[in-house]
């Protein structure tokens, strides 16, 4: 079984070094991405939609130039394991979603997706050897056309700088930025810059 361009192998290396472990989600996103590849015209520019944030978008950083940080891979949490690749300017594209209709002749890969088993249970090398033998057995299949919004890049529009913090931040926020009108992740309020270390 190949994984896009890499053996089945390779690609779990690929996991362990990006992702930091064998995470089973990040193999199985691996073959809905190959999945999805396959039923796509071989030319043209595809976009991403993981509809979930757990593991899935970084098979699809691994396999595809659709990133986060360069806005071709959404994330659209709805807490489904599912992703879409599309015809960028098109929308019209390809869905795959891990389908628990299909999981009954599989016990570990329905024990790790519904989370059944407690870990000191689980059998990782059982659950691999399942996921690499059911192949796209497990997987609906659906072809989609995504919402015009999602086409193209998201509009940022201007920018302000905050006169309380004074960083810049999109002036539709309002008068101050957002951290400032209390959405900073952060302990207390942040005074002032560390020196330049040379
Ligand atoms: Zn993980
Ligand atoms: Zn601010």
């Amino acid at each position: 079984m190949n994984i896009c361009t890499y053996t089945f192998e390779d690609y779990l290396s690929l996991v362990r070094s990006f992702h930091g472990h064998l995470a089973p989600g990040v193999v199985i996103g691996g073959v809905m991405v190959d999945v999805a590849y396959r039923r796509l015209p071989a030319e043209g520019l595809f976009d991403a939609i993981c509809e979930t944030r757990a593991c899935l978008p970084d098979a699809v950083q691994l396999l595809t130039p659709c990133t986060v940080g360069n806005g071709w891979l959404r994330i659209v949490d709805l807490g489904r394991y599912a992703l879409a690749l599309y015809e960028k300017t098109g929308g019209k594209g390809i869905r795959v979603f891990l389908d628990p209709a299909r999981l009954e002749k599989w016990s570990e890969i329905r024990a790790w997706f519904f989370k059944t088993k407690p870990k000191a249970e689980q059998d990782p090398d059982r659950l691999l050897d399942q996921i690499r033998e059911a192949g796209e057995s497990i997987y609906g299949v659906q072809e989609v056309e995504v919402h015009p919004c999602f086409l193209g890049r998201p509009h940022r529009g201007g920018f302000a700088v905050c006169p309380l913090c004074g960083e810049s931040y999109p002036a539709r926020d309002g008068g101050i930025c957002r951290a400032c009108q209390g959405e900073s992740p952060y302990r207390d309020s942040v005074k002032g810059t560390l020196p330049v270390v040379s």
